[in-house]
């Protein structure tokens, strides 16, 4: 297909008027039964694939303007991610949505006489509210898993990243079957009255705060949800670990769309006598990845607007810390220079919200008993939890503390790739997404049984008047 011509408009909120027609209209489509039909999924998926790569040009050119996104990371973590994650759908649909049967032996006693069969059907309408940081990957990716599912479906973009969200509208209004999905465009006012209407299936990223406001709602009208929410996310670092390859994943960690991922560390909890040496190796790392500075670099991102610019920077202004790498802000381009800020209290300003930017904190420890214990004690669940150190301890470590996921001498990795389950536990979300798992996300497990009507004879146990002679499990 030719790669269209299309121009970003300025950003156009839905208004709330029209959603409870939007939302009747994609809830009759699903009753049709089309979007059950495997075939016509797969040509919805194909149809995604090709509008990414089609639109490519204008995704790329609406990530520059909402994040300052360099083209390289768009790419990577947003256009193609969005493309694989399609191909792998379409590649593998037919396997997945066929029914699951179980063997004989799973089934006890005279029940193995029955034929059991598990199929996955759609869970119907669902809502897909997404967040700003990655607003073309997190909001398509659970797009992807729905169509798949056979649910049809309405997307709300963040607002926060205007353009990306009209390049969202017009890829999907224009190149998916646009009654089975829309896009709401808005804010808070378009998400309340979203939620005003009933949904077989919310599947919400976003942040804690507005994850409860929309579990709570769900919750009246017993709408289940998956919650992709964010959290404060701890780094261990032990003797055993290796120091320089630690600081520079980590450095990369909070340099990735300016540190803007639900992902990435909030604070550093590590040995103290390696204080030193990790602050050096991180200003090392800081200049091979920006010889002339972040704020030169082409490949650095900006704060999305001056709301968290502001929220970022009261952290770094509160903080009793001492900044020992970066610290340079400019509001004139919501500009935050990669920052570490050396800290030795839990409520330090850097310690107590989740910071989704550039910024982290270093906080010395006597030990790894010592790490654990002030991990445990913020009593949120993290989303991430990153362990540097001895087979050992990283095992420790995983044992010790809970999380979504664990990538151990690295980071982010374990969200990286769609064959493994991603979400979040506790405070950080629940419910799992990519792949085979966003499938499921959408998915109802019908299990069907099938009684053969020759049995009843053998099957004479469950009859009154009951007989003890007849009783076997
Ligand atoms: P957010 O919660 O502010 O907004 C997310 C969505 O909710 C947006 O579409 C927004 O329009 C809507 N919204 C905002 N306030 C609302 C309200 N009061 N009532 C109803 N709807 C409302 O999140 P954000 O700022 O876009 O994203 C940052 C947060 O998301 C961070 O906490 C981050 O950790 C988390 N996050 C989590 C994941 C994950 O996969 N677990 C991924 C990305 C971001």
């Amino acid at each position: 297909m030719a790669a269209t011509s299309f121009k970003i408009p300025e950003f156009e909120n839905t208004g709330v008027d029209v959603i409870p027609a939007i939302a009747s209209n994609t809830r009759s489509i699903f009753r049709t039964n089309k979007t059950k039909n495997v075939q016509w999924r797969l040509t919805q998926l194909r149809k995604l694939y090709w509008a990414v790569e089609d639109y490519r040009a204008q995704l790329l050119a609406a990530l520059k303007k909402d994040l300052n996104k360099a083209e390289y990371e768009s790419l990577l973590t947003e256009v193609d991610w969005v493309k694989t994650d399609c191909m792998f759908m379409i590649q593998n649909l037919e396997t997945f949505v066929k029914d699951e049967k179980l063997k004989a032996p799973t089934v006890p006693g005279h029940f193995s006489l029955m034929k059991f069969r598990v199929r996955r059907e759609p869970l119907g309408t669902a809502l897909i509210i997404g967040p700003y940081n990655y607003p073309v990957q997190l909001t398509l990716s659970p797009l992807i898993g729905a169509i798949a599912a056979g649910c049809t479906a309405v997307v709300k973009p963040s607002e926060l990243t205007p353009n990306c969200a009209m390049v969202l509208k017009e890829i999907i209004q224009k190149r998916l079957d646009s009654n089975a999905y829309s896009v709401v465009n808005g804010g808070i006012l378009e998400v309340q009255a979203l939620l005003n209407e009933k949904w077989d299936k919310i599947f919400f990223t976003g942040s804690s705060q507005v994850g409860t406001v929309i579990a709570k709602k769900a919750a009246e009208t017993l709408t289940p949800v998956t919650l992709e929410l964010g959290g404060r996310n701890p780094a261990f670092i032990t003797k055993n670990a290796n120091l320089k390859v630690a600081a520079k994943r980590l450095l990369w960690g909070k340099t990735l769309n300016a540190g803007q991922v639900c992902l990435s560390q909030n604070y550093v909890l590590i040995d103290k006598d390696l204080v030193p040496q990790f602050i050096e190796h991180l200003k090392e790392a800081y200049k091979e990845s920006f010889p002339n500075g972040a704020k030169a670099s082409p490949d650095f991102s900006r704060i999305v607007n001056l709301r968290h610019f502001h929220r970022l920077k009261k952290m770094l202004d509160e903080t009793k810390g001492k900044i020992v790498m970066g610290g340079e802000l400019d509001e004139s381009e919501l500009f935050i220079e990669p920052t570490a800020v050396l800290v030795n209290s839990m409520d330090d300003s850097m310690m107590v919200e989740e910071s989704f930017g550039p910024i982290f904190s270093i906080y010395p420890v006597h030990s790894l008993d010592q790490a654990l214990n002030i991990a445990n004690s913020v009593h949120r669940t993290p989303l991430a939890l990153y362990s540097f150190g001895s087979k050992k301890e990283n095992e420790r470590v995983i044992n010790e503390m809970t999380s979504g996921g664990v990538t151990l001498n690295d980071s982010y990795f374990h969200g990286s790739v769609n064959a493994v389950p991603f979400g979040g536990v506790g405070d950080s979300g629940m419910g799992v997404a990519h792949g085979k798992y966003a499938f499921d996300t959408f998915s109802h497990a019908r299990t069907i049984a099938d009684t053969p009507n020759w049995a009843d004879g053998l099957l004479k146990a469950r009859y009154m008047p009951y007989d003890f002679k007849n009783l076997r499990v």
